[in-house]
């Protein structure tokens, strides 16, 4: 649910006094509706010179979803020999065709900058370009990741990037998001993964991914990319979610099944009306069973594979908070919370792993929740911001283990979601938390599943290793 001053100041009256008085001014989002089209207008793809080979593969693959692509590829590259000439419209040739164009998207490719003085090419062409973005439009970066025996130059400009993005997101208003694609060394711009990512930020799917960079690494999804894969990318596969009966749970165990999945629901007995519903929505499974059971990895193992007959997919996405100062902290509320959020996860990780190590499952792919309280900590939350920073290590040291039998794992970070975690806080702090970032409101559950389901698709099997932030650019941590 939309809260209500969102709601208000997108009324007419609302919107003017709110205006007059400088109030934070949050968009109705974009989400994704079935058919509707993947952005909002035509696509400005800019690029150094440089650049260039790498932005013509994006480019192809724009134009291959149907996109109307407008190329504007910028500068020479100083001392590299000469501009390319492969035929690209020049400046001024497109800005007499870009008119009055409202752009749904700008995708900015800069993966070849080799120091921080080449960046002003690309970059400088922005900024009227920006001023023409549709609302709920998309800002895109495809840049190249720093590795350690980088020169330090090259360093420079590809870690400048970063920085880059994350500032020119906080600048963009009315629904608008900026994202980034990280390409590892060696990884071209049209890796199926790259491919996946680019659609993901640039769909409404990522409405509430906002500031944030994706690193796309070797692996090879191995998957045809068709029609069928973008709609039902987890058709034939079995997803487990724990903590499915209602809240953030319920929303992923919905999205894995529009996307094809056959979902396993997970939850405490105490919440087993909840779970029937949710099984029910989905035409899933229902699996009563607490996460800190000592043998809960074995159980969800074997209720997918003896029910469904494989396992392809498990989101560790049960938690609790049970808050308190650090000076008042009992051994119950500690206790607690590390054992839900983080102990659980691990235990079940290590049989999952023991499956994929037996040949029982193959190409898994494991996304923890983890919370923006994990990585920039939370006044309130020494216990809940260390099992969630734990979430975060173990997902870096399992996606290790995992890679070698074709899995991966991936954790998300939610900020403030509109759930009933968050219902609790009292009226100011929840008024305050919900507008403290970017996009100015708390986000909806399906905004963490959307980003879930994007991290399980057979497309993302190159992004491993890493949390995603689903927080509207949350104005905390790194
Ligand atoms: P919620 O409290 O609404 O739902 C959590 C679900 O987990 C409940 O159905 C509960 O019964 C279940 N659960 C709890 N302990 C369990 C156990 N031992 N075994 C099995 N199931 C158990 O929470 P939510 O807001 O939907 O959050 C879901 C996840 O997202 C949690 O991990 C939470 O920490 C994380 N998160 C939420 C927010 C937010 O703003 N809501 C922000 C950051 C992270």
């Amino acid at each position: 649910m939309t809260d209500m001053y969102t709601k208000a100041v997108n009324t007419g009256l609302g919107k003017t006094v709110a205006a007059k008085l400088g109030l934070p001014r949050p968009a109705l989002l974009r989400r994704h509706q079935p058919g509707a089209t993947l952005t909002v207008g035509p696509v400005l793809l800019v690029a150094d010179a440089a650049s260039a080979t790498t932005a013509t593969a994006v480019g192809g693959v724009l134009r291959g979803w149907g996109l109307d692509v407008t190329d504007r590829f910028e500068g020479s590259v100083p001392d590299r020999g000469p501009e390319p000439t492969n035929g690209h419209p020049t400046h001024e040739s497109v800005a007499a065709a870009e008119g009055e164009t409202r752009w749904g998207a700008i995708v900015l490719v800069v993966s070849e900058v080799a120091r921080p003085a080449d960046a002003s090419a690309a970059v400088l062409a922005l900024p009227k370009a920006l001023k023409r973005l549709a609302p709920h439009g998309r800002v895109v970066t495809v840049s190249r990741a720093a590795a350690p025996g980088d020169a330090p130059e090259l360093a420079a400009a590809r870690r400048g990037f970063d920085g880059f993005l994350r500032s020119l997101a906080k600048e963009l208003r009315a629904g608008a998001t900026g994202n980034g694609i990280v390409l590892a060394d060696g990884i071209p711009a049209d890796h199926p993964s790259a491919r996946a990512a680019l659609r993901f930020f640039l769909s409404a799917k990522s409405a509430f991914v906002d500031g944030q960079l994706l690193t796309v690494g070797s692996a090879d999804a191995g998957h045809v990319e068709s029609a069928q894969a973008w709609e039902r990318p987890l058709e034939g596969k079995v997803a487990v979610v724990t903590g499915a009966a209602r809240g953030i749970g319920a929303a992923i165990a919905k999205t894995l099944a529009r996307d094809g999945a056959t979902v396993v629901c997970v939850d405490v007995p105490a919440a087993g009306e909840g779970l029937a519903r949710t099984a029910n929505a989905v035409r899933g499974t229902a699996l009563q069973l607490d996460v800190t059971a000592p043998d809960a990895g074995e159980r969800i193992i074997e209720h997918a594979r003896t029910r469904h007959g494989r396992l392809d997919v498990v989101v560790h996405n049960a938690g609790i908070l049970r808050d308190k100062l650090l000076a008042n902290m009992d051994p119950a509320r500690w206790d607690s919370v590390v054992a839900v959020n983080v102990e659980a996860q691990l235990r079940i990780n290590e049989a999952l792993l023991a499956a994929a190590a037996r040949g029982d499952v193959d190409g898994l792919r494991i996304v923890s929740l983890a919370s923006t309280s994990g990585i920039a900590g939370n006044r309130g939350q020494t216990n809940y911001g260390f099992t969630k920073a734990g979430v975060i290590g173990h997902t870096e040291a399992t996606a290790a283990l995992l890679a070698e039998h074709g899995g991966t794992a991936n954790a998300v970070a939610p900020g403030f979601i509109e759930t009933d975690m968050t219902r609790h806080i009292p009226f100011v702090p929840r008024q305050v938390a919900r507008r403290v970032n970017s996009l100015q409101q708390g986000g909806q559950p399906v905004d963490v599943a959307e980003a879930v389901a994007f991290l399980a698709s057979p497309l993302a099997a190159g992004v491993t290793g890493q949390t995603l932030r689903v927080c509207g650019q949350n104005m905390v941590g790194r």
